[in-house]
């Protein structure tokens, strides 16, 4: 897919994993699929680098200094979407959603992914069944998600293109 040069915001899918329950706060509860950091419900989640030790044995440790700025070339860091809708079913704790990204973005398009210096949610596809320990408070958690960031839960990824390429639009 091309993606065409816009100043703008870029369009991104991705996952997240719901952290169920109230005894985290909604403002607390939505997580990168598989980094221990949630995404702010009011205002753009931004990029950042956390430090991190290389820790494959047998391996030199490799860096352990963050990027000052997030995402940059040669790291892993920032904000990761996908370019099309993601189709693979998931679960709850996990959903499927779209993001509006801007500032500094990384493409990698062989890989269609590209990784964002900032974020906004902007719909999520309505969990089909429950996986997880507890897929009715992780349900409930994720509507309230949803109110807090003003984001639309859709049916299905179809619908979540649709509506999600209307809010890009709007930009
Ligand atoms: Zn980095």
């Amino acid at each position: 897919m091309r993606i065409p040069d816009r100043t703008g915001v870029v369009l991104g899918y991705r996952v997240w994993r719901v952290i169920p329950g109230k005894w985290v706060a909604p403002s607390e509860s939505l997580y990168a699929q598989t980094c221990h950091r949630a995404w702010s419900l009011t205002e753009p989640t931004v990029a950042y680098c956390p430090p991190r030790v290389q820790g494959d044995p047998g391996k030199p440790l490799v860096r352990s200094s963050p990027c000052e700025a997030a995402p940059s070339f040669g790291c892993t860091c920032g904000l990761y979407a996908r370019y099309e809708p993601v189709q693979e079913t998931h679960r709850l704790p996990y959903v499927v959603g779209s993001v509006l990204a801007w500032g500094q973005v990384i493409h990698h398009e062989d890989r269609s992914f590209f990784r964002a210096e900032k974020a906004l949610p902007v719909a999520f596809v309505r969990p089909r069944g429950g996986g997880g320990a507890f897929p009715r408070l992780s349900e409930d958690k994720l509507f309230r998600i949803a109110d807090l960031l003003g984001a639309e839960v859709v049916e299905d990824s179809e619908e979540l293109r649709v509506h999600s390429e209307m809010e890009a639009s709007k930009w």
